[in-house]
C-alpha cells in the first residue's frame, strides 16, 4: 500500500475542484454527506446525492462514493480531519452514476470497491455518463468510470472492525434493476441508496412500481431507527413515509384510471397527486412518473 501514497498525492494536488461539503454525524458509526435534492446541474456540479462513512473503529466503510472524483476526494479530505482513518471499504448501492463514479478517487489507493452483479449488465461505461454532460468540467476531471472491483449476487454478511454489516439485495426491480442496501444492526442504521427518497420527487425511469412498494415493505421489517435514502434530508425512521404515499397512491390511482379505461396521456393528466406539487423536481419529474409507472401497470390487466 504504502508505494501508491506518492501517487495518490499528486492526483489529489492535480484535482483542483474542491466540493464544499458538510459532513453531519447521525450517530456515534455514522456520518454522512447529503447533497440538495436536485437534479445534476452546473450549480451543485453533482453535489445532489447522499454519501456515508460508516466507523468500524479500525476503518471507515464508504457507501457510494459519490459523483466524481472530485466529490469523492472532498468528503475523504473532510473526513481525515473528522478522524483520520483509512477506508478499506466501498460499497455500491446501484448503478447510477450518480452513486459511483467517486470509485476511481478509491480504487486508485487500492481500496476494494463492493456492487451487485447488476453493474455487469446495466452500467454504460461506453457512453459519456450523465455527470460528464451536466456539471461541469472543473468538477469532473480526474473522473474515470470504475465498475466494483467485486460483484456479488445475493445477499451477504461482512464483518469489518467492530461492525457487522448486513448487504440485503432486492429480489426483484425496484428503483433499478438491483437495488442493494446495507443495514448495520448495531447502529439500527439502514443506508437504502436510491429506495428511499425524500424532500424531492423520486425517479421510476428505470424502475418498477410494484417491486419499489414492495422492497419498502422488506425495508420496514428491519427496525432501523436511523435510515439514509440516496437523495433527501430526512433520516429518522419516517424517512420512507412520503415516498411510500407518493408510490401507493400513484398505483391506486392509475389502477382506477385502468379499471376506467383511460388511455396513457389521459391517465397522466387525471393523476396529477396535487398534494406532491410542492415538492422539488415535482414538475420535471411526476409526469414521466405516472407514465413509467402505467406502463407496468397496464399489463396487470392484460
Ligand atoms: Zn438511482
Ligand atoms: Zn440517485
Amino acid at each position: 500500500m504504502r508505494y501508491l501514497l506518492p501517487l495518490f498525492a499528486l492526483s489529489l494536488t492535480l484535482s483542483a475542484y474542491e466540493f464544499d461539503l458538510k459532513p453531519k454525524r447521525l450517530n456515534p458509526n455514522v456520518v454522512c454527506f447529503f447533497g440538495e435534492p436536485n437534479a445534476m446541474n452546473t450549480t451543485n456540479n453533482g453535489n445532489m446525492l447522499n454519501t456515508c462513512y460508516l466507523d468500524t473503529a479500525k476503518s471507515y466503510v464508504v457507501i457510494d462514493s459519490g459523483s466524481s472524483y472530485a466529490y469523492a476526494a472532498s468528503a475523504y479530505k473532510a473526513m481525515q480531519t473528522i478522524k483520520p482513518l483509512p477506508v478499506t471499504l466501498v460499497i455500491n448501492t446501484h448503478v447510477h452514476d450518480d452513486h459511483w463514479l467517486g470509485n476511481g478517487f478509491f480504487a486508485q489507493m487500492g481500496v476494494k470497491v463492493l456492487g451487485s452483479d447488476d453493474f455487469e449488465h446495466n452500467a454504460d461505461m461506453h457512453v459519456p455518463t450523465r455527470m460528464q454532460t451536466h456539471i461541469s468540467p472543473e468538477a469532473y476531471a480526474g473522473t474515470v468510470p470504475t465498475l466494483p472491483s467485486e460483484m456479488i449476487s445475493s445477499d451477504e454478511n461482512l464483518s469489518v472492525g467492530s461492525q457487522l454489516i448486513e448487504l440485503h439485495m432486492m429480489k426483484q426491480k425496484a428503483h433499478s434493476a438491483k437495488d442493494m442496501v446495507v443495514f448495520v444492526p448495531k447502529a439500527k442504521t439502514l443506508f437504502a441508496g436510491d429506495l428511499v427518497f425524500n424532500d424531492r420527487v423520486p425517479s421510476l425511469a428505470t424502475g418498477d412500481i410494484n417491486g419499489w412498494i414492495r422492497a419498502l415493505d422488506e425495508l420496514k421489517s428491519y427496525g432501523a431507527t436511523t435510515i439514509v435514502g440516496g437523495h433527501g434530508y430526512r433520516t429518522d425512521k419516517k424517512a420512507m413515509v412520503m415516498l411510500y404515499a407518493y408510490l401507493t397512491q400513484m398505483r391506486s390511482e392509475i389502477r382506477k384510471a385502468l379499471d376506467e379505461g383511460l388511455s396513457i396521456d389521459e391517465t397522466i393528466n387525471k393523476v396529477t397527486m396535487s398534494e406532491f406539487k410542492s415538492l422539488r423536481m415535482y414538475d420535471t419529474m411526476h409526469r414521466s412518473n405516472v407514465e413509467a409507472a402505467y406502463r407496468t401497470l397496464e399489463w396487470e390487466q392484460k
